[in-house]
């Protein structure tokens, strides 16, 4: 589904991501460990063709097709879905406008009809049903005055919605008390699918629990250094990222 090859970016003219490799298969969950600053949500932001990212050298191939030459609205179109860090507030907007829109222009570029009220929000209730969250965020402007927990429980509900084939979600979990954690978890968990795979970007081991990866990666110095199977994740959380730089002189 996806492959990242030696892929080095930049932002603001500093070299952020230097050789990073990454393959992901469709249905598999990846998550993303690392220390802050590594370049994590550069991952991501370079992924979804957000402005201010520049690559430099390397290929990112998304089923069959060159990701990095398609403008961010197609890469939407063509399934590739960002959760961002921070969620950003759309005063004015009202949620399920923005969200229609949204899936309309994703199924317009892929030459599928839009979908009409009923139709959207026939669609809006069986996902609000999934996601077990409030109609009355819907109502509301896009995360105007949502607290954090709201922010990333919209953002779940969005990815529900547009279905997308690659889920990119950065840091999901923080900021969420154990009750939202398990929500979101429990969101993802319904979205999972032989053909959607997902990349998560956690600091925390906590996670893994409710969303249990089938790869754990460490990205450190803008490269993944280290691949493995959850036990990553606990080693990480018994070790901390010194145990990394001890077996990586190379990112000192
Ligand atoms: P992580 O998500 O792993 O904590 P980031 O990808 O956010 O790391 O950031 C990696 C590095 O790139 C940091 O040093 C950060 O300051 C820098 N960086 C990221 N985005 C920007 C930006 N828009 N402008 C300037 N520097 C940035
Ligand atoms: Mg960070
Ligand atoms: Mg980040």
């Amino acid at each position: 589904m996806l492959k990242i090859e030696n892929l080095h970016a930049r932002v603001e003219g500093k070299e952020i991501l230097k050789g990073l490799n990454l393959t992901v298969n469709p249905g598999e969950v990846h998550a993303i460990m690392g220390p802050n600053g590594a370049g994590k949500s550069t991952l991501g932001n370079v992924l979804s063709g957000r402005d201010g990212y520049e690559v430099t050298a390397g290929s990112v191939i998304f089923e069959g097709k060159d990701l990095l030459a398609l403008d961010p609205e197609a890469r939407a179109a063509e399934g590739v879905f960002l959760a961002l860090q921070y969620p950003v507030e759309i005063p004015g907007v009202n949620n399920t406008y923005f969200l229609r829109a949204a899936l309309n222009a994703q199924r317009k570029y892929r030459g599928e009809d839009e979908l009409d009220s009923m139709r959207f929000l026939k669609l809006v209730r069986e996902k609000l049903k999934i996601m077990q969250i409030s109609d009355e965020l819907l109502h509301r402007a896009v995360n105007e005055g949502f607290s954090g927990g709201e922010k990333k429980r919209n953002e779940i509900f969005q990815m529900a919605v547009l279905e997308p084939k690659l889920a990119i979600l950065d840091e999901t979990d923080s900021g969420l008390d154990i009750d939202a954690l398990k929500q979101v978890a429990g969101g993802v968990n319904a979205l999972r699918d032989p053909a959607r795979s997902f990349l998560m970007v956690t600091h925390y081991q906590r996670l893994l629990d409710y969303i249990v990866p089938d790869f754990v990666h460490v990205l450190a110095d803008g490269r993944i250094v280290e691949s493995g199977d959850k036990s990553l994740a606990l080693k990480l959380e018994e070790h901390g990222y010194a145990w990394i730089a001890e077996r990586h002189p190379e990112l000192a």
